[in-house]
């Protein structure tokens, strides 16, 4: 297990950024001793030698698109090796684990939810002496269930020597530019319990901060290889307000000319707004804020804390304070119905959003994994039928067919569009008149494009999505 490439750690995909689900149990598991290989198949899936000298293979899964990737990756280790153990671990490995462990799919032999870094040298630590890491805490295996691991993890300096180069990634677009941009983390988990939040059943409220000199030797690392851009992937970076802009502050005094990126709740946005024009001045570019619907109903029943007005006022503050905003949605739930969707479609003209949404997002239907508390809801149990086939997530359908058409019809759209390399101003457009089709059943006329925003916002080029499907190409990358 020690000798070089017995560990094999592996990053499924991470929104196109740099993969930080495989560079922190990389890095723990070269303090400990051991020398991993690491791969990241959003870039360069490993060869079939590297996977056959493996004895223990660790795939990280932070969305339901890393894990439908991860588990097909699992299935090819499983033809190549049939000897090497899997460990599975992020968010979705865990809220899947039963699955993973099925008599049918029997992809996984561990899966570790929460902060699993530790238990992930543990187990590496078990195989080297020949003992069994099932009796481990927070190891779930075929035998044994455990909760996830809840606790402050001291982390190693981040060691990504042997991951793709930044080149690789997806670039901050910005003037008609495109610039290397990194990613780093401040913290894991969330202080808040939205109910379709993938991190709500594992964190249950909890969030952990990763060391100061963690961030900025990551950072600094990034820097040297070039980035002019850095992603703070926390799920929420403002958690923890003062903490997140004392970070930003510093990083801005050694590098003025870095620019940055966060997620913030629409609460947070509004709470904090005192401190958006600070986060301005410090580089801040954009904010990712998950708005996900202008329907009251909706928004309570995911418990987002925010209310329909409040988005337009996070909106306007950002801007004040010269930050571009991107909002996120969930365009299709069982409760939202084709007035609703027109709503949305009016509102990103009217606040002229139209390049600061990626088309895709205009597409997405409810995620359901079998572990979310979106299960227990009974507004949602009315409409669950069953699982998908893959085994990954619930399927729901709305009590109105034509609002699932619709989802079909923009689907569609986008995916041309993304094609075609489709302005985004004139796919919006396309969406409205589908919209409108099937709100009034009004023909197809000359598709005039939204009333192009001045400014593009700047944003990231990979446009793709946490909860979305993978494509073909990607299935056929692993
Ligand atoms: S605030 Fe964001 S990260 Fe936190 S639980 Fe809600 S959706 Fe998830």
């Amino acid at each position: 297990m020690k000798e070089d490439g017995e560990i094999l750690v592996v990053s499924c995909y991470e929104l196109g950024r740099p993969p930080s689900g495989a560079a922190l149990p990389f890095s723990w598991l070269k303090r400990a001793g051991f020398f991993p290989a690491v791969a990241d198949l959003a870039v360069d899936a490993p060869s079939d030698h590297e996977i056959a000298r493996a004895k223990l293979i660790v795939i990280a899964t932070p969305m339901h698109t890393a894990l439908r990737l991860g588990s097909s990756f699992a299935e090819r280790v499983r033809r190549i090796n049939p000897t090497t153990k899997i460990l599975f671990h992020g968010l979705y490995a865990w809220l899947n684990r039963a699955h993973l462990f099925s008599r049918d799919c029997q992809r996984a032999d561990y899966v570790i939810g929460g902060e699993a870094e530790e238990a992930v040298v543990a187990i590496a630590e078990a195989l080297n002496v020949g003992e069994d890491p099932t009796a481990l805490p927070g190891v779930s295996s075929q035998i044994r269930r455990e909760s996830p691991i809840l606790k402050r993890l001291s982390h190693p300096l981040i060691d990504t020597r042997q991951l793709p180069a930044l080149e690789s990634y997806a670039r901050l677009k910005r003037d008609g530019r495109e610039i290397f941009a990194g990613v780093v983390e401040s913290t894991r988990g969330c202080k808040h319990v939205c109910r379709h939040c993938p991190i709500t059943p594992v964190y249950n409220g909890r969030f952990y901060g990763i060391e100061d000199a963690v961030v900025f030797s990551s950072v600094k690392r990034q820097v040297e290889e070039g980035a002019g851009h850095i992603t703070f992937s926390d799920p929420d970076f403002l958690n923890g307000p003062t903490r997140a802009l004392k970070l930003l502050q510093y990083l801005h005094r050694q590098y003025p000319i870095l620019t940055f990126d966060f997620t913030a709740k629409i609460e947070h946005l509004i709470r904090y707004k005192e401190m958006l024009p600070h986060f301005g001045r410090a580089g801040t570019l954009f904010i990712v804020s998950a708005a996900e619907s202008l329907n009251e109903r909706v928004l309570t029943l995911l418990d987002k804390g925010h209310c329909a007005g409040q988005i337009r006022e996070a909106i306007r503050l950002c801007r004040t304070a010269g930050i571009a905003v991107r909002p996120t949605w969930v365009p299709f739930t069982p409760w939202t119905d084709l007035t609703d969707y027109m709503e949305l479609v009016s509102f990103i003209e009217k606040e002229q959003l139209a390049y600061s949404i990626e088309p895709v997002q205009m597409a997405i239907r409810l995620l359901v994994p079998p572990g979310s508390a979106l299960v227990n809801l009974p507004q949602m149990k009315t409409h669950l039928k069953g699982i998908t086939p893959d085994g990954l997530s619930h399927i729901w359908e709305h009590s109105d067919p034509a609002v699932d058409a619709l989802q079909k019809q923009v689907t569609e759209i986008v995916s041309k569009a993304a094609s075609l390399r489709e302005d985004e101003a004139l796919t919006f457009a396309r969406i409205k008149e589908a919209t409108e089709g099937a709100l009034h059943g009004t023909p197809a006329s000359d598709v005039k494009p939204f009333e192009k925003p001045g400014l593009r916002a700047p944003g990231l080029t990979e446009s793709w999505f946490c909860c979305a499907e993978p494509t073909e190409a990607q299935l056929a990358g692993v």
